[in-house]
């Protein structure tokens, strides 16, 4: 369905100059995450502790799309907060492109993100009073590109996800598999080098899903890819899956 790739903009939207290698762009190493360990109201009771991941480690290279499966609670959705450095694990260590997060500021880490990462989320979480093109535009606003080339390739990023005529439609007009193709398109309005993804297709339909992940599989030639998910069709356009059960790596295949 869609016939041109995502356009790239690698000159345009960041400073880097360095072609893309085919190389880890994620690490994770005996990464294990306790929730309401440290501080807050349950400090002194032991038992609010959650213990979301156990011993954690898995690999995600450039060009490589990898799923993330297990049931619900698993820590599917931990591990992407720890990629994306939106979380420090309590142990172990998580490198981005070479770089162990642990050692950044939350300023640091918060610019890495912004940079090099693009989120997609099962719920969309477009911005409901601004355009397609506008919501896509958005996370260009810290990368001092000029607002006309922001539109520019706000407009070229719709176009290549199969929405040119859509551009100035609001989300609330815009079909559930038509918002989550603006919402790719947001993610990767930066270019980045790696997408995080949590439940891409989990309020899709099976024909719109198909469509997202096709877009997906485009996206993830010259990016690492991790998408968590439980949905099979999703799973299978992945070239690895890791399982994750109660926190653990349960199987990799
Ligand atoms: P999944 O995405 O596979 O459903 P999560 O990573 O969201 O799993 O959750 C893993 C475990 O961590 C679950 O037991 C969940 O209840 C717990 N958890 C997730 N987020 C928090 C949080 N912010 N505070 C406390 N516990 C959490
Ligand atoms: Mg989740």
């Amino acid at each position: 369905m869609f016939t041109h790739s995502v356009p790239d903009s690698r000159s345009s939207a960041t400073d880097r100059t360095d072609e893309r290698e085919s190389s880890t762009a994620v690490r994770l190493e005996g990464v294990t995450h306790r929730y309401g360990a440290t501080g807050g109201r349950f400090r002194s009771s032991a038992d609010r502790t959650v213990t979301a991941l156990r011993d954690v480690s898995l690999e995600v290279s450039t060009g490589t799309i990898v799923g993330l499966e297990g049931p619900s609670g698993s820590g599917k959705s931990t591990v992407l907060h720890a990629v994306s450095g939106l979380l420090v694990p309590s142990d172990g260590s998580v490198e981005l492109l070479g770089t162990d997060l642990a050692g950044l500021s939350d300023a640091e880490r918060t610019r890495l993100r912004r940079r090099h990462i693009g989120i997609v989320f099962q719920r969309f979480h477009l911005l409901p009073s601004l355009s397609a093109r506008a919501n896509v535009a958005l996370p260009l606003v810290q990368s001092g590109l000029p607002r006309r080339d922001r539109r520019k390739r706000a407009t070229a990023l719709l176009e290549a996800v199969g929405l040119g005529d859509r551009t100035t439609h609001l989300p609330g007009e815009l079909s559930g598999g038509e918002r989550q193709r603006v919402a790719i398109a947001r993610a990767l309005s930066t270019d980045p080098d790696v997408i995080v993804a949590d439940e891409p297709t989990g309020e899709l339909d099976t024909a719109t899903g198909a469509d997202v992940l096709e877009l997906l599989t485009d996206v993830g030639r010259d990016r690492a890819v991790l998408v968590a998910s439980h949905d099979q069709a999703t799973l299978e356009v992945a070239d690895r899956v890791v399982t994750l059960c109660d926190g653990r790596v349960d199987d990799v295949r």
